[in-house]
């Protein structure tokens, strides 16, 4: 715990109370309207927005096996820069995180980084093949203490082993979170199977891949009653399954990245491959479903799906490039572009989405709490009426493939405290000394 004292003046809480915080020793101490304390570091928040740190429950930070493209630590750093405080670690890195060693290893260098907590999701299945188990129980039991496990970047597409993975979770109140993709469906595909592609000429990637895989799920999750969650929602018809799924009361929760929240595939247009995703971009009716689940809650929340990738993996052909775009830095901002200038949505609900729902899934006990006396200071301090351009070389990831180069977005993130310790202050990256 840190021994500083930091005094924030004049936020503006979610609910629009504006007050004075007191952090000492890395908890929030006193909230008042008037706060008065000579021997803390002063931070004038002039009505800028106070949240609880945010938490990312879909990160890919590439370590092991591709430094070249993120490491935990660099990562960590574009997270600080984005106001998170908590980073998920996908388990596809190489090799994958299918075993208690690797996601010990990933949960010791976040640790080491010290700039964020990053904790490990381990692999569904051996090797990410969808073929046999990983060793679950192993990683649930391992220092890291996994309690989310995905294969994404691969669905788990055999309904039998997706059956065995909900119920060996149960023992633990894991979480198996499932990127819906039936395989057969997307042999090849390149973008969003629509007008677009057909002028384009690229491989479609129907919409009817995605959900008809969380329609299985939710029926499995329901027979076996178990606890799914459904990464990067992206198309309309998935969002009204996951509606019908909760009226029924099914244990299902849901994610939506930013960069589905703001973009469509008119975007592929340019050839440009720094806008090809996995799942893809969609169509403004898709774009329109999505911000109106997240606004009634069928979407419990957004999560970045942070990509990064080399320069030689994106700068090439359609076809060569990989799938995958950075957003730890930008999701912020594009939430409140689309959900909060939109008027969709107020900012306890953004707390709640980026914060306080993503940490209850996930179990991130630290994470996602209140504002309130006696919290850890997990916090992050946003100006919503600031805007910034967007300019991928001064991003903190070690790669560059954002799609929102040169756009203008509203909401600067200026400051990020981590267990009450400045990440983020001003706007400029605090390494902290933590050996
Ligand atoms: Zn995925």
């Amino acid at each position: 715990m840190s021994p500083h004292r930091y005094l924030i003046k004049g936020a503006t809480m979610p609910d629009g109370r504006i007050c004075d915080l007191l952090i000492v020793a890395g908890l929030i101490q006193t909230i008042s309207a008037k706060i008065e304390d000579t021997d803390a570091i002063v931070i004038k928040a002039n009505g800028s927005v106070i949240l609880p740190g945010l938490v990312d429950l879909h990160t890919h930070l590439r370590q092991p096996g591709r430094e070249d493209a993120e490491t935990v630590l660099s990562g960590s750093r574009a997270g600080a820069k984005g106001g998170f405080t908590a980073l998920s670690a996908m388990a596809n890195t190489s090799p994958v995180a299918d075993n208690a060693g690797v996601v010990e290893q990933v949960f010791r260098l976040g640790q080491q980084a010290g700039l964020v907590d990053v904790f490990p999701i381990g692999a569904v299945t051996q090797g990410l093949e969808g073929v046999v188990l990983a060793e679950i129980g192993a990683m649930a039991d391992s220092l890291a203490r996994v309690r989310v496990f995905s294969d994404d970047g691969n669905c788990v597409f055999d309904p039998l082993v997706m059956r065995r993975g909900l119920e060996y979770i149960k023992k633990f109140d894991g979480v198996i979170a499932q990127h819906a993709q039936e395989p057969r469906l997307t042999v090849g595909s390149q973008m969003n199977e629509g007008e677009v592609s057909a002028i384009l000429g690229l491989k479609g990637w129907p919409a009817i891949a995605e959900e008809a895989i969380i329609a299985r799920d939710v029926l499995l999750v329901d027979h076996v009653k178990s606890r799914l969650h459904i990464c990067h929602v992206t198309t309309a018809g998935g969002v009204e399954i996951i509606r019908w799924a909760k009226a029924r009361g099914i244990n299902v929760t849901a994610e939506v990245t930013p960069h589905h929240l703001l973009l469509t595939d008119d975007f592929a247009r340019s050839y440009d491959p720094v806008f090809k995703v996995n799942p893809p971009l969609r169509t403004e009716k898709d774009v329109m479903a999505l911000r109106e689940g997240l606004s009634d809650g069928t979407i419990d929340i957004v999560a970045t799906d942070h990509a990064p990738h080399s320069s030689e993996s994106k700068e090439c052909e359609w076809h060569e490039a990989s799938f995958g775009m950075l957003a730890l830095e930008t999701a912020l901002s594009i939430v409140q572009k689309t959900m909060i200038d939109s008027h969709l949505m107020n900012w306890t609900q953004v707390a709640n989405c980026l914060s306080t729902a993503p940490a209850r899934i996930a179990g991130y006990g630290d994470h996602g709490q209140p504002l309130q006396v006696g919290s850890i200071a997990n916090i992050t301090i946003v100006d919503p009426h600031a805007s910034w351009s967007v300019d991928r070389d001064l991003s903190a990831s070690k790669s560059r493939n954002t799609p929102f180069h040169g756009f203008e977005l509203p909401g600067v993130v200026t400051y990020t405290f981590f267990k009450g310790v400045p990440t983020l202050f001003a706007g400029a990256l605090v390494e902290n000394d933590v050996s």
